[in-house]
């Protein structure tokens, strides 16, 4: 054992152990997968199955909000107002449960039945400015997704690729690569133009498509500035998860 760190949530008490031990990575002969990452759905993978989002946080707002303005409403320093506070913090806690609990079940998944998940490279915090996103994306938990799925594919012996430039994988056709340049996010199918092709197909599920594609280029001719198949041409690098032992970390509360 390393460290114990103790903190404190809303009236909770935490402990997180530190530890090192031995890790064996099993050998993990998995498939390979796309993942697009959405809004309204929280994942679609390129075999077809998908991850619902509870929108915890949306369903809990209007319950947030009403406590918010019952602790302004009470007198600064009262014992009315911490315990109006207290009970606040008591629903974000239960917010962020349950959305890093449906996080951990789904990377879990990712991690310990595919050899390769391929993720777009999103850009949480420039999205984040845009407002009308703002909640949905934080509901969702898009960083911690990853933060989850790097260590996680550590462990069971799953590589994560990360492409950049995610508006990609949505506009280009996964049969036949043409690319659809006026694509707009309300566009939920993606309709392929090319005379030979005309592949309809769920715009995400496209997308997911394209990503798993991905993980067939090797790493080090997509960081070679993309030549080679048209579909590496379209994203530029790739990041591998380090697969040096590190420490893990478990957490328990107390
Ligand atoms: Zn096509």
């Amino acid at each position: 054992m390393l460290s114990a760190t103790v903190s404190e949530q809303a009236g909770h008490w935490y402990v997180s152990v530190l530890v090192e031990q031995e890790h064996v990575v099993p050998e993990n002969t998995g498939p390979v997968v796309g993942v697009d990452l959405g809004l309204k759905r929280l994942a679609t993978m390129s075999d077809g199955g998908t991850a619902e989002n509870p929108r915890h946080l949306k369903t809990r707002l209007r319950k947030i909000k009403r406590l918010h303005r019952a602790v302004t409403r009470k007198v600064k320093g009262s014992q009315n107002r911490k315990k109006a506070a207290r009970c606040l913090g008591n629903h974000y806690r239960t917010v962020a449960h349950q959305r890093t609990n449906t996080l951990h079940q789904f990377t879990s998944r990712l991690a310990k039945t595919k050899s390769v998940v391929v993720i777009e490279d999103l850009n949480v915090a420039g999205m984040l400015k845009n407002h009308s996103l703002a909640l949905a994306i934080s509901d969702v938990g898009w960083g911690t997704f990853r933060r989850q799925l790097t260590y996680k594919a550590a462990w069971y012996g799953c590589r994560v690729v990360v492409a950049d430039r995610w508006e990609k994988s949505s506009k280009t056709c996964c049969r036949c690569g043409w690319v659809d340049e006026q694509l707009t996010l309300k566009d939920r199918t993606f309709r392929c133009q090319h005379p030979a092709c005309r592949q309809v197909m769920d715009r995400d599920l496209n997308a997911a498509k394209n990503l798993e594609q991905l993980a067939g280029s090797s790493p080090d001719r997509i960081n070679a500035c993309g030549e080679g198949s048209a579909g590496a041409s379209l994203w530029t690098g790739v990041k591998l998860p380090s697969l040096k032992q590190e420490p893990n970390a478990f957490s328990a509360s107390a």
